[in-house]
């Protein structure tokens, strides 16, 4: 998806809710669209540099979450971590570093996908639950801190 596209979605998305697309948004949108999996506002704090208040950083996730364009992750160590809502981004998982803290975005081929969703509607059904959707969560070491 070209960044263009991807700004002009989340620009229609957020004026729906009355929300305004910043030029310090587009910089956030485009750190998250860049990143391998969901990042805290530390750490996209760090990455975009001090140019955007670590406050108003906070701010404009808050909004673009509620607004629907983005997705909490909230990860170990009761961090929250944001990443682009799967409508604009692609279904996909997430391994967990249970020692740094490091969320990466990972995809399944088409047949475990399957597999995975035959599962989910096994495990929903048993408990009466109706399932509509699902994200596998991975807990353990990075290659860095194997
Ligand atoms: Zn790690
Ligand atoms: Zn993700």
């Amino acid at each position: 998806m070209t960044t263009g596209h991807l700004e002009h979605q989340i620009r229609s998305r957020l004026a729906a809710g009355g929300v305004r697309f910043t030029d310090g948004r587009r910089r956030v949108v485009a750190a998250l669209a860049e990143a391998d999996g969901p990042r805290s506002a530390a750490e996209l704090h760090a990455a975009l540099g001090t140019s955007i208040p670590l406050s108003s950083l906070y701010r404009s996730l808050s909004v673009m979450a509620d607004a629907g364009a983005l997705a909490h992750h909230h990860g170990s160590k009761g961090v929250t971590r944001y990443e682009l809502a799967e409508w604009l981004t692609g279904h996909h998982h997430h391994l967990v570093c249970v020692d740094c803290g490091t969320v990466d975005d990972i995809e399944l081929s088409e047949d475990l996908e399957t597999t995975l969703q035959n599962v989910v509607k096994r495990v929903a059904k048993s408990a009466g639950f109706a399932a509509d959707g699902h994200t596998l969560e991975i807990d353990g070491l990075c290659t860095d801190c194997q």
